[in-house]
């Protein structure tokens, strides 16, 4: 096969099997060409296929989303989509915890 060159920075890439996950939720192994310069890995249009289907299969495809910050009173208020609500099981007056996620989000947990 002919050698890929990294779209990023130009490096070599080896065909190795790598983990991918999504949302944090682990969908299994998939080939990927995987930069040995940078660590960018590259799937083919077969293995995205794959892969899309394994998130459909877990219920994960689509589910991120853009929604827009409200204001309440002294607080922001973020609505949250039912499915992706439902997704991780939470309820109407359930407390959550809400986490900086370094300087870029935020992480919710129940
Ligand atoms: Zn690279």
């Amino acid at each position: 096969m002919e050698k890929m060159m990294c779209m990023l920075c130009g490096g070599t890439t080896k065909k190795e099997q790598v983990r991918y996950a999504e949302f944090g939720v682990p969908l299994g192994r998939f080939s990927a060409e995987v930069c040995q310069k940078c660590g960018e890995e590259f799937f083919d249009e077969k293995t995205a296929d794959k892969i899309q289907a394994a998130s459909k299969k877990a219920g994960l495809f689509g589910m991120g989303r853009k929604v827009k910050i409200a204001e309440l009173g002294n607080s922001f208020a973020v609505r949250i989509p039912k499915d992706l609500a439902k997704l991780i099981k939470l309820k109407k007056g359930q407390e959550v915890s809400i986490t900086p996620d370094g300087k870029k989000g935020f992480r919710i947990g129940v």
